[in-house]
């Protein structure tokens, strides 16, 4: 039986759920109006006040809000309430330039916790489980943002943070923790580091694991299910919108359900700002409507995805968002190719024969860009024969090529070359970037 943390906001009618939002939006809209002069004067220049939003359906005449905005008005410009409503400031993982500040009052912080504790229901966790948080605590959002939420469900939290991957497993072991949580390319890690310590997925008791704050493939999925032995969930989330628990994974397993009843999402062209209609792909836009310090109104992720509001057989009916491939920042044009190192990823763990570590290596020579891909081999591969090598290699290519539409250098590297993480993946290395 599926289990809801907050099933009268889970489950609304949809009719519920945009008068709702409605309400909430104009109510954020007269907030940051009176409080923020950069949106004061935004709406003013493009000619809306706060009483022409009345309803979901007036979002599109608010003006769009970006990362640029953020940075410009670093550190407090963006803050609606005076600092001393603020109770914690967090930062962005800064993967992508300056860094960025965000805060959050009291009640900011219970609206956090409460979305993260549903994606943790949702994740089949009650208050009997145990909680391992390997995301990093500090500024990263990762560490206390599900913190807060575990505790809320009134779970055993075992705050380990980030680093000494040995002395995790060992505390994952001893202390009997059945749920986990840490990016997707930490919880291979944290496999590879048990086989090489001679433990498998029996020496621990995961049932559950909660990944996310990076995209991560379908095929990755198997493998960290496979490894850990433990039902592999994804959550999204972004600083500047609250953190982790945006949008949160059911039973299904077929994309996330976003806490809409605190973030209304949209779907734009990102060249153009125009919105699409449900089941098109583009930009991802949020507008909190329930946050106090910071709440940002049509952000955008610059991550690109799907909103669905099919119905879902865990019984939900908050919209649904399609794993994001990646943001628009991470697609690499390559010769003219979209390429997304996610589908790198789907390809060679599809075939299944390498380790699931590798790095897309693009420069320039001659005016023309070049395109590898190191791909490491897995311990066993070792002895192989120069050969068969070469044969998986060609294997790669071929594959590669016929997904991405694009040729690519395929090399083979030994074990443990490419640098592994505690935090997000490097997947990319664009050193044209450096001409
Ligand atoms: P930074 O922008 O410095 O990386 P954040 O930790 O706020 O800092 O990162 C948020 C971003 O991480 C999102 O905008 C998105 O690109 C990515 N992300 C978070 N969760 C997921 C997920 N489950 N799947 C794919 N991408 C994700
Ligand atoms: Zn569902």
């Amino acid at each position: 039986m599926e289990k809801y943390w907050n099933k009268s906001m889970e489950c609304a009618t949809l009719s519920e759920m945009k008068s709702l939002q409605s309400f909430r939006l104009s109510q954020t809209v007269r907030h940051v109006y009176e409080n923020v002069p950069v949106y004061r004067e935004r709406m003013d220049a493009a000619g809306v006040k706060p009483e022409d939003i009345n309803s979901v359906n007036d979002l599109y005449k608010l003006p769009f809000t970006c990362k640029q905005d953020l940075r410009d008005t670093y550190p407090y410009g963006l803050f609606a309430v005076p600092m001393d409503r603020v109770v914690r400031v967090h930062a962005s993982s800064g993967t992508t330039g300056k860094q960025i500040v965000v805060g959050y009052t009291q009640k900011d912080l219970d609206t956090w916790s409460e979305c993260c504790a549903r994606a943790l229901t949702a994740a089949g966790a009650d208050k009997s489980d145990f909680m391992h948080v390997s995301y990093g605590y500090g500024l990263f959002t990762g560490g206390l943002g599900i913190h807060g939420g575990a505790e809320k469900v009134g779970m055993t939290v075992i705050p380990v943070s980030t680093g000494n991957t040995k002395r995790q497993i060992n505390i994952l072991r001893d202390l009997g923790s059945t749920y986990i949580c840490c990016t997707p390319s930490y919880a291979l890690f944290i496999a590879e580091t048990m086989q090489e310590m001679g433990l498998t997925k029996d020496d621990i008791k995961l049932k559950g694991g909660l990944f996310g704050a990076e995209p991560w493939t379908e095929e990755m999925r198997t493998e960290i299910q496979d490894k850990l032995g433990c039902k592999a969930m994804d959550i999204y989330g972004l600083t500047e919108i609250i953190g982790p628990g945006v949008a949160f994974e059911c039973s299904e397993q077929t994309g996330m359900h976003i806490n809409e009843d605190n973030f209304i999402p949209e779907i734009i062209d990102p060249d153009t700002g125009e919105v699409l209609p449900e089941g098109s792909q583009g930009e991802l836009v949020f507008t909190c409507i329930t946050k106090e310090a910071f709440p940002l109104l049509r952000y955008r992720t610059r991550d690109i995805g799907i909103l669905s509001r099919e119905k879902c057989s865990c019984g939900r009916t908050l919209i649904k968002m399609k794993k994001p491939a990646g943001r628009s920042d991470d697609m690499l044009i390559i010769r003219g190719v979209n390429v997304f190192p996610s589908q790198v990823e789907s390809v060679l763990l599809q075939l299944g024969n390498t380790a699931p570590y590798y790095q897309l290596i693009v420069d320039r020579e001659n005016n023309t860009d070049t395109f590898e891909i190191q791909v490491e081999i897995t311990p066993e591969m070792f002895s192989d024969t120069i050969k068969s090598l070469e044969q998986e290699e060609h294997a790669i290519k071929l594959a590669v090529e016929s997904t991405l539409g694009i040729g690519a250098k395929i090399t083979l590297v030994e074990p443990k070359t490419i640098p592994r993480v505690e935090g997000k993946a490097v997947h990319v290395i664009d050193r044209r970037k450096l001409h």
